[in-house]
């Protein structure tokens, strides 16, 4: 019997990662997960693919060829490796800009395609990544729904102030704007949090997505008001390899005094920085810093945790308080030692860890009297853009 899928697409740099998801009625069930890495890099191409159970069912050398033989191989796989008793419904894609045009995912048009693409100088990095395999599938599936479900979308209802930057009227009307990104990840938190909490949820919540790239955002009832991410994915806390805010007057100093062209401050500012750059050029991987005695390599945890509890401080203001906290992403997610470092520095807004429950990796890791609830939830926005997916196909033909 032929089974109904959705194919979730997350297109990046140098590799698109896919998850396929069975559509029976409403409910979604994933089946395969993986990607395909290497695209575009001098290391070799490769296909790494687990099952719904989580063990390997690939992990072998892929063809090399352009975007569209990427995506029509790994369509073929999944069919093959689906027995083709698959029928794919439709593809849902993360996209990482919507601009202030879109507040929810859309189904994709050649119109909206257009428009998306006016948002690639805002994304350089991400943006045309992402519409790429979009306009590959339309070639190769003219008929395929396609959805984007975009990171800023969640973000569109925050408090106007916090859209705003300090800049000349004219580049806010160009789109200098703070936007927020991650979106797709608190939208997931904002649901779960109100099956797990629901009281507390409709209140004052900080979430925070400590991943190689991390942010918080601040929500009430479910709606982000403001967000540590703003015009760029640069902004905010310091990351794997980002710096997180920086003073401007750096930026001038290294163009000025250093010399450095623009593309040497990208490389600097997205691939460069963050906990790489501060440990020394040891790691952007919190898990080696953690096992590591280098004094550099501490350093770097201690600004990471600093900048972090410096952030739901500031965060707290714009929701007027705080009643929870959430722990989600890599970081997040699995490191105790993290979140402990952080909820030492912002007990003093009324956080009581328990011990126990934080090193297990419990939901909930706050003491029943902790007057803030903070809880580590594990975050899924490959299902988050599923359930989107799902949702506007549903009276499409
Ligand atoms: P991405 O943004 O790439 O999706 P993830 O959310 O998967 O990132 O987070 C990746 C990061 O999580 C890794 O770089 C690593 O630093 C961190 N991480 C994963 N597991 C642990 C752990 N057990 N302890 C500390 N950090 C971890």
């Amino acid at each position: 019997m032929t089974e109904e899928g959705i194919l979730v697409l997350n297109a990046g740099s140098s590799s698109v990662k896919f998850t396929v998801f069975a559509l029976a009625g409403r409910s979604l069930a994933p089946k395969l997960h993986g990607q395909v890495e290497g695209i575009g890099t001098g290391i070799t191409r490769r296909l790494v693919a687990r099952n719904r159970s989580g063990e390997p069912v690939a992990d072998e050398p892929w063809p090399s060829g352009t975007h569209q033989d990427i995506l029509q191989h790994l369509i073929n796989w999944i069919h093959a490796t689906e027995g083709n008793k698959l029928h794919l419904r439709a593809a849902g894609h993360r996209v990482v800009h919507g601009g202030m045009l879109h507040d929810a995912p859309v189904r994709v048009t050649p119109a909206i395609l257009e428009q998306l693409r006016v948002f690639v100088p805002l994304a350089p990095l991400h943006q045309p990544h992402n519409l790429a395999p979009i306009e590959t599938l339309a070639k190769l599936y003219p008929e395929l729904p396609q959805i984007a479900c975009f990171d800023t979308a969640f973000h569109r209802h925050k408090r106007p102030e916090a859209s705003l930057v300090g800049l000349p009227r004219r580049y806010l009307d160009a789109g200098i704007k703070r936007y927020g990104f991650h979106g797709l990840s608190y939208e997931y938190i904002a649901g779960r949090l109100t099956e797990l909490d629901p009281t507390r949820a409709k209140g004052r919540v900080i979430a925070a997505h400590l991943g190689s790239g991390a942010s918080m955002c601040a929500m009430k009832d479910g709606v982000a008001i403001d967000s540590s991410m703003g015009f760029t994915a640069v902004d905010g806390l310091m990351m794997g390899t980002r710096p997180g805010s920086l003073d401007p007057g750096i930026i001038l100093h290294l163009l000025q005094q250093e010399k450095l062209d623009v593309p040497a401050l990208e490389k600097l500012l997205y691939r460069e920085s963050g906990l790489l750059g501060v440990s020394g050029g040891l790691s952007n991987d919190m898990r080696i810093l953690l096992d590591s005695d280098s004094p550099a390599a501490q350093e770097a945890i201690d600004l990471f945790v600093y900048r972090a509890a410096k952030e739901i401080g500031a965060l707290a203001v714009t929701i007027g308080g705080l009643d929870v906290l959430v722990f989600t992403a890599g970081i997040g997610e699995r490191s105790a030692e993290i979140r402990k470092r952080i909820c030492a520095l912002v007990s003093w807004m009324g956080i009581k860890l328990d011990p126990a429950a934080n090193t297990t990796h419990a939901l909930r890791i706050s003491t029943d009297d902790s007057p803030i609830a903070v809880w580590a939830i594990p975050t899924d926005e490959e299902l988050m853009i599923a359930r989107h997916t799902a949702r506007l196909i549903e009276h499409a033909p």
